[in-house]
């Protein structure tokens, strides 16, 4: 059923064609919409599965042009875009979802920090410099116990831009270094008992659904495996859910919101934000009953949001990550309940090629075949 606010929007643009492109394009035809993707080639993942490609970068404002010209609506595989240029998309009417406004808590983590800590949002405790020689910066590395996490502001994905100097001389030097180029965030060192993630789902009339808590693990910045249910205490869950609803009203997205945070002695800390399907939610596609791509296309096209129970006691999802040869697909999917996902993309190390999900009554059993088909195919990742 429609909102009734709001008109439906059949056709979909993409800006990106990765995976999440590429597996929102496996919904869109039964949700009775098509999709469209902005691509730089059209070997890209998401190219077999959606309707029309475009062809052009996400920070070219003419191919960005097009696409908005072929669509109803216009939403993100990715965040590495030029908010000035999704601004003049909205202001020649486009309708973009999420909005640049939106996009900016995902795209700057700055801005991210600067906004939820002035909304007393559990955020560490951080300073943004722009030059090494900035007043601010001793006091503030002086007070940490030991040295900071320093983050590149915008363009870090999979720990790219996440540094962990190991003495105050590389931290000043790393600085420095980034500081040439554009603001750098620069972070307590938390100590994590682990990492979970909140997904939710956000339609244009402000109605959440929400996920079930994920832990996630992570190797050298990269998501590994994910663990439905979350391994937290229960308060932990429940306080997850709260602050969720609370970041989605405050960035008023639409679309998927998936919130990293921080498991800590002192409870939740939030990590990032992203404003599009998410790693930690590829689970939800065999795990509940509407998965993350479905709910993202239904929120972006203006329609109600679908059931998020879980249909599942447990599920793991594993990432395939190129080891040092390619593995077979084949004998990965004949692992018994092996859901696998192949992104067609070509074989590379360290490149994230798939990711296998196994749901299940069993915990030790699932995330024991998730793990042995995720080798067979070839990961390179290792397991907790
Ligand atoms: P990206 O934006 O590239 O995904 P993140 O900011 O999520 O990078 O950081 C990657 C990983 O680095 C996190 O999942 C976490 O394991 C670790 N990390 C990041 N910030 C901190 C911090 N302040 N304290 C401790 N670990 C951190």
């Amino acid at each position: 059923m429609s909102n009734a606010t709001q008109p439906s929007r059949r056709a979909i643009g993409v800006v990106g064609a990765g995976q999440l492109a590429r597996m929102m394009g496996d919904e869109a035809h039964a949700l009775g919409l098509s999709l469209t993707v902005l691509a730089t080639g059209i070997d890209e993942s998401a190219a077999t599965t959606c309707d029309e490609v475009v062809l052009g970068a996400a920070k070219d404002q003419t191919a960005l042009d097009a696409l908005s010209d072929l669509v109803d609506v216009v939403t993100f595989d990715h965040e590495l875009i030029d908010l000035d240029q999704i601004e003049s998309l909205e202001n020649r009417g486009v309708v973009v979802r999420p909005s640049a406004a939106a996009l900016r808590f995902a795209v700057d983590k700055a801005h991210q920090r600067h906004h939820f800590a002035e909304a007393g949002l559990p955020v560490p405790r951080f300073l943004v410099v722009d030059a090494i020689d900035d007043i601010r910066l001793i006091p503030f590395l002086d007070q940490l116990d030991g040295e900071p996490v320093v983050k590149t502001v915008t363009g870090g994905y999979d720990g790219r831009g996440v540094h962990f100097p190991e003495s105050r001389q590389d931290t000043l030097k790393l600085i420095g270094d980034l500081a040439a180029s554009g603001h750098v965030l620069i972070e307590e060192r938390l100590e994590l008992e682990s990492e979970v993630a909140q997904v939710l789902a956000r339609a244009t009339d402000g109605s959440v659904a929400l996920y079930p808590l994920v832990t996630t693990l992570q190797d050298d910045g990269m998501c590994v495996e994910v663990v439905y249910p979350a391994q937290v205490a229960r308060h932990l869950v429940d306080e997850a859910a709260a602050l969720a609803e609370q970041i989605a009203s405050l960035i008023e997205c639409v679309g998927i919101l998936a919130i990293e945070f921080f498991v800590t002695a002192k409870g939740l800390i939030i990590n990032e934000v992203a404003l599009r399907p998410h790693n930690s939610g590829h689970w939800t596609i065999e795990g509940t009953s509407t998965s993350q791509f479905a709910n993202h296309l239904r929120a972006v096209s203006g329609e109600e949001l679908g059931d998020t129970t879980p249909l599942c006691a447990n599920a793991v999802m594993v990432n395939v990550v190129g080891s040092d040869r390619p593995g077979s697909l084949i004998d990965a999917s004949a692992v018994p309940g092996a859901h696998v996902h192949d992104y067609g993309k070509s074989w590379r190390p360290g490149r994230k090629l798939g990711h296998v999900t196994v749901v299940g009554d069993d915990a030790t059993s699932v995330h024991v075949r998730a793990w042995e088909s995720a080798r067979v195919y070839g990961t390179r990742t290792r397991e907790a």
